[in-house]
């Protein structure tokens, strides 16, 4: 690989690019993700997200032009691995709670990926002066925490206590020994 990375710049656009790839193919990742879900309310945080991730593709082509570089040529190996994992995910489980507890677990790998990525670049941004788009890159890393958290809240309020009495129910694996 040839080595033309050189500049804190350089390195900022390699950042957002990569960032630009991931958010592309979360928008292709996530209807999929819905469309497993059983849980109203975690389909429905994966829809609404859809609909964040296509503004927060926006904010970056925004940057792009500012900056008037164009926004392809790189992918993001990590989230083709994230994605790939929720499908497995998906392949997995039986339609249930016991599948949506996964989809949890899986999107919030994405999401905590996401806020690795924004967070630095837009550290970078500040570091290089660019004070709009450290503006833009803080937005979209606050709607991935609000996302993480929103999550974490569908879990612990019913998809994870749920999945429990699902698996009572069916006898998994773990039944047999002492019981
Ligand atoms: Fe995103
Ligand atoms: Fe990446
Ligand atoms: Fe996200």
């Amino acid at each position: 690989m040839a080595k033309d990375v050189k500049t804190m710049e350089d390195l900022f656009l390699e950042e957002i690019r990569d960032l630009m790839d991931a958010e592309k193919q979360i928008t292709k990742a996530l209807p999929k993700m819905a469309k497993a879900a059983t849980s109203e309310e975690l389909r429905e945080a994966f829809e609404e997200h859809l609909e964040q991730t296509r503004g927060q593709i926006e904010r970056l082509e925004q940057i792009f032009s500012e900056m008037g570089v164009k926004s392809g040529g790189q992918k993001c190996a990590a989230m083709e691995g994230l994605v790939k994992e929720g499908e497995e995910m998906v392949s997995m489980t039986e339609e249930g709670l016991v599948r949506d507890a996964g989809l949890i677990g899986a999107a919030q790998r994405v999401e905590h990926y996401e806020m690795a990525g924004y967070g630095c670049a837009r550290t970078f941004a500040q570091l290089l002066g660019r004070a709009e788009a450290a503006d833009l890159l803080q937005e979209t890393l606050d709607e991935e925490k609000e996302t993480d958290e929103r999550l974490t809240e569908i879990a612990e309020s019913m998809v994870n206590q749920q999945a429990m009495s699902e698996s009572r129910g069916t006898g998994g694996r773990t039944s047999g020994a002492g019981d």
